[in-house]
């Protein structure tokens, strides 16, 4: 864990960049794929490691170092690297530091396309997935095998916000000489610091709040220099999974303005919750910052903030949640999350449409279920177009 002299609203704004000979304020994309030596003694340097220095964007670019830089500080992590997507984020970290024959243990509630990557891709190189409840700590324990290498999650979940005891995981993990692992999309630096709390290695989909304004795909490891700048870097260089430049550079310029962002998103995201909760056509809402939350109080002590991301069951079955979906008229109908523009998803039918009714059951993902993700437009808009439909659902 590193403590840095700067706050992290000076960090999001000032860490990791160089400036170059041309002194420019803001920071300049390098849109190049290789770099020139000096000469052929260079050159050798520069392959042998005796001289550090760029070499080839694949693994090294100036853009791409200065958001690693600026995202580790953010993470108070000692490393990052930056990948072309949040998945191959995921799928670089347990690639670096599983094998054959290791055992992993995941909570339940996690992104589907990272239940798919676990079910199976890792399976198929015979890492065995175990899947546990996200809130109940003595499941994890329960699970734990003489080869297990990592603990999993995500927190809050999507789209029910349950949170993880990250701390007593992370002890768990710490005790079985296993590393626990969190993907911190939804809570981003801002509201939410993993490494703080014990976990081994933070992961992040850029695509969400980091770019913020949904332009481009990307992510992120933070951790320690052995496992992140040493083992995943290794994968990274040679596999490939690599950020652009250009994306890089969106995802810089996102952080810069991530913090107060977040405070915004909450903002709204508390009191649209709150609205929620009381309207008639509603049965009930899922936001950590909810007194009626399970985890409110988990919450208020591992998070400053209790998020973008909210839930809820409208009074009726599915007819009615499209019924409020179809009734907006400014809202994105997208599953896509972590936007300056509000999104309205219905997870049953799209991003949990994979799963089984029984499977959709157990998790809680009922036909009436919609999940908010809270932008940045006016809160009195929101509710408006919100309202359309609701006033609709008659009781
Ligand atoms: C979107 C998402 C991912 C995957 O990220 P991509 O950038 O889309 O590959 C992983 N985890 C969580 C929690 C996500 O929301």
């Amino acid at each position: 864990m590193m403590k840095h002299k700067y706050d992290i609203e000076t960090l999001a704004i000032r860490a990791g960049y160089t400036q170059t000979a041309e002194q420019e304020n803001s920071e300049a994309i390098f849109l190049t794929s290789s770099f020139r030596y000096d000469s052929a003694q260079q050159a050798a340097d520069r392959f042998s490691g005796a001289q550090a220095g760029n070499i080839y964007s694949r693994f090294t670019n100036p853009t791409l170092r200065a958001f690693e830089k600026r995202l580790a500080l953010m993470e108070a992590g000692e490393a990052c690297v930056g990948t072309a997507s949040g998945m191959s984020a995921i799928l670089s970290t347990f690639m670096a530091l599983c094998q054959s024959g290791d055992h992993v243990i995941s909570s339940q509630s996690i992104f589907g396309t990272t239940k798919i990557l676990f079910n199976k891709y890792l399976q198929k190189f015979g890492i065995e997935v175990t899947f546990v409840s996200q809130t109940d700590v003595t499941q994890w324990q329960n699970a734990l095998q003489k080869n297990t290498k990592i603990l999993f999650l995500e927190s809050p979940s999507n789209p029910l916000t349950e949170v993880a005891d990250i701390k007593a995981i992370a002890k768990i993990a710490k005790k079985s000489n296993t590393l626990l692992v969190v993907d911190n999309c939804f809570c981003t630096p801002v509201l939410q610091k993993p490494l703080t709390l014990g976990a081994d290695i933070v992961i992040h989909s850029a695509t969400k709040f980091l770019d913020g304004q949904g332009r481009a795909i990307g992510g992120a490891v933070v951790g320690s220099q052995e496992l992140v700048g040493e083992e995943i870097r290794g994968f990274m260089r040679t596999a490939g999974p690599t950020m652009s430049a250009f994306s890089a550079w969106v995802f810089l310029k996102g952080l810069e303005t991530l913090i107060i962002r977040m405070q915004a998103h909450c903002q709204s995201a508390m009191r649209l919750a709150s609205w929620l909760e009381q309207h008639p056509a509603v049965e009930k809402v899922f936001y950590p910052g909810l007194k009626s939350h399970p985890q409110y109080e988990l919450a208020k002590v591992i998070q400053t903030g209790a998020g973008a991301i909210l839930s809820f069951r409208v009074h009726g079955k599915l007819k009615q949640a499209w019924q409020v979906i179809d009734a907006t008229q400014m809202l994105s109908i997208t599953a896509n999350l972590g936007d300056a523009k509000t999104s309205i998803t219905h997870p049953a039918t799209t991003t949990h449409h994979r799963l089984s009714p029984e499977e959709r059951l157990n998790a809680g993902i009922t036909d009436n279920l919609i999940r908010i993700s809270v932008g940045l437009e006016s809160i009195k808009d929101i509710k408006e177009d919100l309202g359309k439909g609701l006033d609709l659902i008659r009781r």
